[in-house]
């Protein structure tokens, strides 16, 4: 199992960190152990100061394939899910200025908050899905999927060219605005639409 990771996405995310909208799908991977499932707590690791969430819609990869075609793309990925890409933010600013990798930044262990999954049958088009993210009963970041640079089905067709997409692969798709430092004792809840995904405490 992977986990394939998009930056970028979103315009508005793209501007509040300075970065340049990119021309093509910005890939990054984490691995199995930076998975965080059930609700589990986020503990705040020591090596950065700085950890931000991202909350993210999740594709899970229900069939094998490799150089997809965008118009098939929908027949690879069957149920949906909420994340938190977290990033140690400070660490990845340094990382960034060296041109260096942002594994370290990005990949560590808890990075990857997971919610349960939803069929993706429940909503009329995957291109029009509204999410969320409250800290302490306060929406800070706000979503629709139709704002992505990249849609599903085309992010699904460019790391496919890279990467064989195997049954039980993880795709983010990348954050909207609003991204923040989180604290200790926050307490993180997602929505997908008004389904709540995950509700977890940061310690
Ligand atoms: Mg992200």
């Amino acid at each position: 199992m992977k986990i394939l990771c998009v930056g970028r996405n979103y315009v508005e995310h793209v501007r509040e960190l300075n970065n340049q909208v990119p021309a093509e799908p910005v890939i990054f991977s984490k691995p199995d152990s930076a998975l965080l499932l059930k609700n589990k707590p986020f503990f705040i690791p020591d090596f950065a100061e700085e950890f931000h969430h991202e909350v993210e819609l999740v594709v899970r990869i229900s069939r094998l394939g490799k150089n997809i075609a965008a118009q098939f793309a929908h027949r690879y990925y069957d149920e949906v899910a909420l994340g938190v890409d977290f990033t140690a933010r400070d660490l990845q600013a340094k990382l960034k200025s060296k041109g260096l990798p942002w594994e370290k930044s990005k990949a560590f262990d808890g990075s990857a908050v997971l919610s349960k999954f939803i069929s993706k049958d429940k909503f009329a088009t995957m291109q029009d899905v509204n999410f969320r993210l409250d800290i302490n009963g306060e929406t800070r970041q706000k979503g629709n999927t139709n704002q992505m640079i990249f849609s599903i089905d085309e992010l699904i067709a460019h790391v496919s060219q890279y990467f064989t997409l195997k049954i039980g692969d993880f795709i983010y798709t990348g954050t909207p605005a609003g991204v923040g430092p989180v604290k200790i004792g926050d307490r993180l809840q997602g929505y997908l639409e008004e389904d709540k995904m995950f509700d977890f405490l940061i310690k």
